[in-house]
């Protein structure tokens, strides 16, 4: 396995592991796909694990600014799903600290835990599994700025994007591979529920 995987390399990575599926999809949103990715799946074996968050943290230090301040680089999660990622994107980094925010439910702010706090121009990259809506990753971004980081890039396993994903402007985003599936608003405008494929509703 070379340093850098392809995107070939990822996506059977993901197949392999039951990480992707194909079928027939309802979100939380009510948004229908005819695809769905669950990266903790790959994520669970130490091997794929690895060479995802290497081949993250390459693409990560190909970057002069982000490179020149890895000593003093904090790896930042919006959620516990992109630890494993942050962790070995910190550890193949050999960046200054990992931590992660947290959500008391649906809907609700995002906080750190009590007591961590980021000093004033505090460097900051954000790492995730996946970037599909964006809605943490952006929530993350505002609280750090507002605590007076600064957020240098954003580096996800896999970007998902969707009609509704958010755009981050100018920020660096690095991802080992795009996948692009068919989404639909919902039911009334969905390919497969007019064909009546068997439909599964998926909670996260
Ligand atoms: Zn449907």
């Amino acid at each position: 396995m070379h340093l850098l995987p392809t995107e070939e390399e990822v996506v059977r990575v993901l197949r392999d592991t039951g990480a992707l599926r194909d079928g027939h999809f309802e979100y939380p949103s009510g948004m229908h796909s005819n695809e769905y990715l669950q990266v903790p799946l790959a994520m669970r074996y130490y091997q794929h694990a690895k060479m995802l968050s290497v081949g993250l943290s390459r693409l990560l230090r190909a970057n002069a600014e982000i490179r020149a301040l890895i000593p003093e680089l904090s790896i930042v999660a919006p959620a516990t799903g992109g630890l494993p990622v942050a962790y070995g994107v910190c550890e193949a980094l050999r960046a200054r600290q990992v931590y992660w925010a947290e959500q008391d439910g649906e809907g609700k702010a995002m906080r750190f835990r009590q007591y961590l706090e980021q000093h004033p121009g505090e460097p900051v990259v954000l790492v995730d599994d996946l970037l599909r809506s964006g809605k943490k990753l952006s929530a993350m971004r505002e609280l750090l700025e507002s605590r007076g980081a600064s957020v240098l890039g954003l580096a996800v396993i896999i970007y998902q994007p969707t009609p509704k994903t958010r755009d981050f402007g100018p920020l660096p985003l690095y991802y080992l591979a795009k996948l692009e599936a068919s989404y639909y608003s919902d039911g009334a405008h969905c390919e497969l529920c007019r064909r009546a494929a068997p439909i599964e509703k998926v909670w996260v």
